[in-house]
């Protein structure tokens, strides 16, 4: 388990700010919101909303410089998982609300500070998404993994990233989109986050939470070919729904045919075939020691020699 991090997929994670917009019915069960309410719901109310406040996370830069030091120690890179309790790409023109400090405090900025000093320049997400990419060549021994609900925006954000910094591309950085089944809706984000390979190193797909087949025959074939990895798992949590352990094989072998690495996370807490899980560690049935063979999968899109580490 990694600083801050108990997903399987990655090593650690690290947030800029909390906080959110909901975006379609994907978003229906979001945890970052549920965990965000019962951690300071009384300090800060909601940071869900296009009016409500957002929460900076003055650490961030700890969390990666920590990262760091443990791919230094394991001679192997670190893989960070961005914003898991926000979206790197929610729109800043769409948000109104203010940037908080753990206290509720509204924050400002001026030259990179930021601080509660007023006369300073509101904090905006904006400030942060610069701050953030500004970063990158920083952090050689970082894998960023960006994942968001908002694919179409990709490309516009890495373009005038890209433009600002005088850079061609990121090549730490992994982008990544989250679908819930093969739906219309799930073809057009990937289409759009397709857009965005020039710029990264790795595309990624999420299919979790799953809440229906992911046929992988219903993309062009070109969209499929720009795919690197794609991550499954089912819901969990109370109220969690069903999960169909053949949809997770069906993904599985259809990406393997087309060269995409998979990582099958979970079955979720309400897979259809709980007969054929032999052992339970967890509600979420995330310990693959307990599942059908042949659905222990989890690779990564780099190989091992990729994942060392580099000063
Ligand atoms: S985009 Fe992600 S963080 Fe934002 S509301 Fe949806 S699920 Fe939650």
């Amino acid at each position: 388990m990694g600083l801050n991090c108990s997903i399987e997929w990655t090593d650690h994670s690290a947030n800029l700010w909390w906080g959110c917009t909901h975006h379609g019915p994907g978003c229906l069960n979001c945890y970052a919101e549920l965990l965000a309410k019962r951690v300071g719901g009384q300090r800060w109310g909601s940071l869900w909303g296009p009016d409500r406040p957002r929460r900076y996370i003055a650490g961030w830069r700890s969390t990666l410089n920590g990262a760091v030091r443990i791919a230094r120690e394991k001679r192997r890179r670190q893989m960070v998982f961005i914003n898991d309790m926000s979206d790197l790409f929610e729109d800043p023109d769409k948000h109104t609300g203010p940037m908080i400090n753990d206290h509720g405090e509204t924050l400002n900025i001026h030259n990179r500070q930021i601080a509660t000093t007023t006369g300073w320049d509101p904090l905006r997400i904006s400030h942060l998404v610069d701050m953030f990419f500004e970063s990158l060549n920083d952090y050689p021994s970082l894998i960023f993994q960006l994942l968001t609900k908002r694919p179409n925006r990709t490309l516009e954000v890495l373009k005038s990233q890209a433009t600002r910094l005088g850079v061609v591309s990121f090549p730490n950085v992994w982008l990544g989109t989250s679908i819930n089944e093969l739906n219309d809706k799930a073809k057009a984000d990937i289409l759009s986050l397709t857009q965005s390979r020039a710029f990264v190193d790795k595309l990624f797909v999420s299919y979790e939470p799953a809440t229906g087949p992911c046929d992988l025959r219903g993309l062009p074939d070109l969209t499929l070919s720009s795919l690197d990895w794609i991550i499954t798992g089912g819901e969990s949590g109370h109220d969690a729904r069903l999960f169909d352990l053949d949809w997770m094989h069906q993904t599985q072998t259809q990406a393997s045919a087309a060269n995409i690495a998979v990582f099958n996370k979970q079955l979720g807490s309400n897979p259809l075939q709980r007969d054929e899980i032999t052992f339970v560690n967890g509600t979420k049935h995330a310990d693959i020691s307990g599942w059908p063979p042949i659905l222990r999968v989890r690779d990564f899109p780099i190989s091992n020699e990729e994942f060392t580490f580099v000063s």
